[in-house]
């Protein structure tokens, strides 16, 4: 997150609500992804004007339209790499990149595998329903093999991506799941990954109501053998934190361990945060490689007016 001091304690959620007209389905749970990310920045008291948000192409795509900060509506799958460059740009903004699981894990796969790498300060929140909801429900890569939603003409023959599997695999620092229609928790999630000092990942199981009849709002309310479907991983002795970032050995466990959390037997799904590993970011390595970078952030510094005349003398 900025590591500037916010200008003003009395930040709220609606200061980052924009008076753009909202056109999701009602019922969506894309609201309440965008209202956590609101609840999520105020509780931080960051200001609106200290915070970028880019988001991609889908239902979820839309975000940046209904959020009162900077913001960027990319392309399809292009969500890392304006996310990046907007980092770049400015370290000292508070970066969010939000798409949906088809922008994010779909079409921009191959971004979203280098993002991780990068462990750039960032944020990505993904909304995760199942299906390409913008253009009428098709499969998307998170959807099972053998399930078939009322968009679908046939069940789907592939197998799923596992978001969480993916983004350890991947470096992600900071990786997360939480649900949409639980908003209060989603927000506690999502303000941890935007503290988080590195690329932080929040797989959010979101409701579409109009494409998904599978994975609706009373399956997730399930029970599993007396049990709630859904549960927190803090509120059951799990602990996510690789506690001595030298220790390989530690890594390792800690990982196989948010890798068996993801895959748990029986259909209970945890909430939460799967794992968290605190070490140097993209911009502490460019800071060390570039001093100018430790005062100011690369679009304040005066790059157009270098003295560069000894630069040209050795190409002479
Ligand atoms: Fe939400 Fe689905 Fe409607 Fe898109 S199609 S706005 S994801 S309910
Ligand atoms: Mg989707």
């Amino acid at each position: 997150m900025s590591t500037l001091t916010p200008d003003t304690s009395t930040i709220q959620a609606a200061d980052f609500k924009s008076d753009i007209h909202n056109d999701w389905c009602p019922g969506c749970g894309d609201f309440g992804v965008v209202s956590a990310v609101q609840m999520a920045l105020a509780k931080l008291q960051v200001p609106p004007h200290r915070v970028a948000v880019i988001s991609g192409i889908g239902c979820a795509g839309k975000t940046a339209h209904y959020m009162n900060a900077y913001s960027f509506h990319t392309l399809h799958g292009r969500v890392m790499p304006s996310v990046t460059a907007m980092k770049l740009a400015n370290h000292d903004l508070t970066v969010i990149g939000v798409g949906g699981d088809g922008d994010a894990y779909g079409i921009g796969g191959g971004h979203f595998v280098a993002g991780g790498r990068r462990n750039l300060d960032i944020t990505y929140v993904v909304m995760n329903n199942d299906v390409y909801a913008l253009t009428k429900g098709q499969a998307s890569p998170t959807i099972a093999k053998g399930q078939k939603t009322k968009s679908m003409s046939e069940a789907s023959i592939m197998d799923a991506i596992n978001p969480i599997l993916l983004a350890l695999a991947c470096g992600y620092t900071f990786v997360a799941r939480g649900y949409a229609l639980d908003t209060k928790y989603l927000s506690e999630i999502i303000a941890q990954a935007i503290q988080h000092r590195g690329s932080a990942l929040v797989d959010v199981l979101q409701t579409c109501p109009t494409y998904n009849d599978l994975h609706t709002k009373g399956f997730y309310a399930g029970q599993i053998e007396g049990q709630p479907r859904l549960y927190r991983l803090d509120q059951s002795g799990y602990d996510p934190v690789v506690h001595n970032p030298d220790d390989a050995v530690e890594i390792a466990q800690k990982k196989a361990q948010a890798l068996l959390k993801s895959q748990e037997p029986g259909g209970r799904i945890p909430l939460g945060v799967y794992y968290k590993l605190d070490v140097p970011t993209y911009e502490d390595h460019l800071k060390a490689k570039i001093p100018g970078l430790q005062q100011k952030p690369l679009a304040e510094l005066d790059l157009y007016h270098r003295d560069i005349t000894a630069n040209l003398q050795e190409l002479m």
